[in-house]
């Protein structure tokens, strides 16, 4: 959805979840640091996030809008954003927890490209846009999802009471069919 919606609106998407899934696949020391994390379904320390999310908005391509997906995950990482970026709509999406793990567990992803397929609509191994093998991540099983889950209760939902004091959030009913969805998105955007 996140891309589907940066595309529309110009935006850049940054994913910290792929980002730190890159450095894994360079196995550099941040990747190595990440994955012990990432397997159990837990945070990566809010410092690392800091650091990487800083580093990425002096480049070059983060100089126009951005939208971010999977951070901020906790209130600190929020205070560190207020302090070098302007935030201006807050997605707040909506699903019952049995959705997310049904849709998450049939999940697939090209780990060339990063495409990302469910085994519902779309049948096939091979990714539609590069051909390589698709996989399901390490970390979309049943019980690290619903670890991930109570992560998400404990540390990211106060989020929506932080941005809601700034009046920015924008609840959205994420069980709608893919397109409606990423339409009702674009327009709490602003999408002319
Ligand atoms: P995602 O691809 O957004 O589902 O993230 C996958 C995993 O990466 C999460 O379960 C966390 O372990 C880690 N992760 C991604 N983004 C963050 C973040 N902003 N703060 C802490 N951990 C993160």
């Amino acid at each position: 959805m996140a891309e589907r919606v940066s595309d529309r609106m110009g935006l850049l998407h940054i994913s910290t979840g792929d980002m730190l899934r890159a450095e894994i696949k360079k196995g550099s020391e941040l990747g190595k640091k990440a994955q012990s994390y990432i397997d159990q379904g837990a945070l990566v320390p809010d410092e690392v996030i800091i650091g990487m999310i800083e580093q990425r908005l002096k480049e070059p391509d983060a100089q126009g809008g951005v939208l971010f997906d999977g951070f901020p995950r906790t209130v600190p990482q929020a205070e560190a954003l207020d302090k070098i970026a302007d935030i201006a709509s807050v997605i707040n999406l909506e699903v019952p927890v049995q959705v997310i793990v049904d849709r998450v567990i049939t999940r697939r992803v090209c780990p060339n490209c990063g495409a990302v397929y469910n085994t519902k609509t779309y049948d096939k191994d091979t990714c539609e846009k590069c051909g390589a093998t698709l996989i399901t991540r390490p970390d979309d099983n049943e019980e690290t999802v619903l670890e991930r889950f109570r992560v998400y209760e404990e540390q990211t939902a106060p989020l929506i009471v932080y941005y809601g004091k700034k009046g920015i959030v924008h609840d959205i009913d994420a069980t709608m069919p893919i397109e409606q969805e990423a339409d009702m998105i674009c327009q709490v955007l602003g999408e002319k």
